[in-house]
């Protein structure tokens, strides 16, 4: 007997038959003896939906009021399965965030996760009763409904798991596992086996939406069981673990992100401290930057060009206008037409040549690179939005078709 934590996705759960197909999956793992807790989505585009509802309304609602909105999604998904299981003659309960304890900082629409209580989830199991919660939600100091940032269901299951101490946590969804490349646009994209935690976080912070990346972040660090599969049809997943067999592969994968943004910061007055105050003040007013890349200094001025978030941009734009004499530099150029477009491998450490694989096939399909960044076991390019999809098949394809 194991004690298991399964997460269903939203389109796992979007109508009445697919709730019996995962009340089914539940149903067998509980009958199997094992104890389980089912993390639930909201159905479908529940969410967009919502947020579209609250737009009609007020384009720009305070995030408290939005979290107390999108929050209910999962409240419909987990009552719904728990009535599914009711049918089947099991025993059921669903429980919402602030039910299990689940309690958040205040940032609402983002909020990070503190706690998991225990007592409720143990005094249900130890009922033999199997456990649904509500994915995505929590509560603040101020008993406020809080939520934890899109795809943020992810996150749930896994800090359940670390906090209760599960043998495996499960994420089921729509595809069959962790492959090469997104299988919904690359149709050679390859199913992995396994894949290591940094891998899996770096792929899921480059664009690679299967996992939040907050969730691989956490199992990384309480040593989560992980493992992604489908909820459509049963077979084995990818397995997210620490050690991996790498050798073979150079390698994982590919992914892309379009939610990106390039500042470039003209004629910078080239003397010490001016990347300090630039850097600084955008992470005082937590902008995370990415990529960065200065010119080298002619006539005593430099560019100063860096990619943020494309939903940060609006304010980093604003903040570096607002400071442009003190930070010295001449004028601002901003593009939100780029995407990132990386590889990921572990592998990478100790094969020579993966770089110039990734600029060959970039070069081969005619895409011009504008940035390029790299870390011990990723290469990022950045790129024309309008090439990012031609640039991630033609990489997909030289490394692995
Ligand atoms: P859920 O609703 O189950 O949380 P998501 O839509 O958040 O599902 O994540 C699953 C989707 O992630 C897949 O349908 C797929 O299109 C996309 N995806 C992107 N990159 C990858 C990848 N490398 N491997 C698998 N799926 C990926
Ligand atoms: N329902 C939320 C979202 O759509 C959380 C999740 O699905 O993980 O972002
Ligand atoms: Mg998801």
């Amino acid at each position: 007997m194991a004690f298991i934590v399964q997460k269903f996705g939203g389109s796992s759960v979007a109508d009445a038959e697919r709730i019996r197909r995962v009340a089914g999956i539940i149903a067998d793992t509980y009958i199997e003896g094992n104890d389980v807790v089912a993390v639930l989505s909201a159905q479908g585009d529940t969410t967009d939906d919502l947020i579209a509802k609250a737009h009609e309304l007020n384009p720009n609602p305070s995030k408290r009021e939005m979290d107390m909105l999108i929050s209910t999604g999962e409240q419909i998904s987990i009552a719904l399965m728990a009535m599914a299981l009711e049918k089947m003659g099991l025993p059921v309960v669903s429980l919402t965030g602030w039910q299990i304890g689940l309690s958040t900082n205040t940032q609402y629409g983002n909020a990070r996760i503190n706690r998991v209580g225990h007592e409720r989830i143990m005094t249900e199991l130890g009922h033999r009763r199997i456990v649904i919660v509500a994915g995505f939600q929590g509560k603040n100091k101020y008993d406020d409904i809080t939520t934890l940032g899109r795809g943020g269901s992810d996150t749930t299951a896994v800090a359940i798991a670390a906090a209760l101490h599960a043998d495996l946590c499960q994420i089921y969804t729509d595809v069959e596992g962790i492959y090469t490349c997104d299988p919904r646009k690359v149709p050679g994209a390859k199913k992995l086996d396994e894949i290591t935690y940094d891998e899996m976080l770096e792929l899921a912070s480059m664009g690679a939406q299967v996992l939040h990346n907050r969730s691989v972040e956490m199992a990384k660090r309480y040593g989560v069981n992980l493992e992604v599969l489908s909820s459509f049809v049963r077979k084995p997943g990818t397995k997210v673990k620490e050690v991996c067999k790498v050798e073979q592969r150079s390698i994982s994968g590919v992914a892309k992100d379009t939610n990106v943004s390039r500042i470039a910061l003209i004629n910078v007055k080239d003397e010490p401290g001016v990347a300090f105050k630039v850097f600084r003040m955008l992470s005082k007013e937590k902008i995370v930057v990415d990529i960065i890349l200065q010119s080298i200094g002619r006539e005593k001025v430099k560019d100063i060009s860096f990619t943020v978030a494309q939903t940060d941009r609006p304010r980093a734009e604003e903040l570096l206008m607002s400071m442009k004499d003190a930070i010295g530099f001449e004028s601002i150029s901003v593009s939100d037409n780029v995407a990132k477009v990386s590889i990921v491998g572990a592998g990478m450490m100790s094969q020579y040549g993966v770089a110039a694989t990734m600029f060959e096939a970039l070069y081969d399909a005619k895409v011009n690179i504008n940035m390029i960044s790299t870390s011990e076991i990723k290469i990022s390019v950045l790129v024309d939005e309008d090439e990012a999809d031609r640039a991630v098949a033609a990489i997909h394809k030289k490394f692995f078709e």
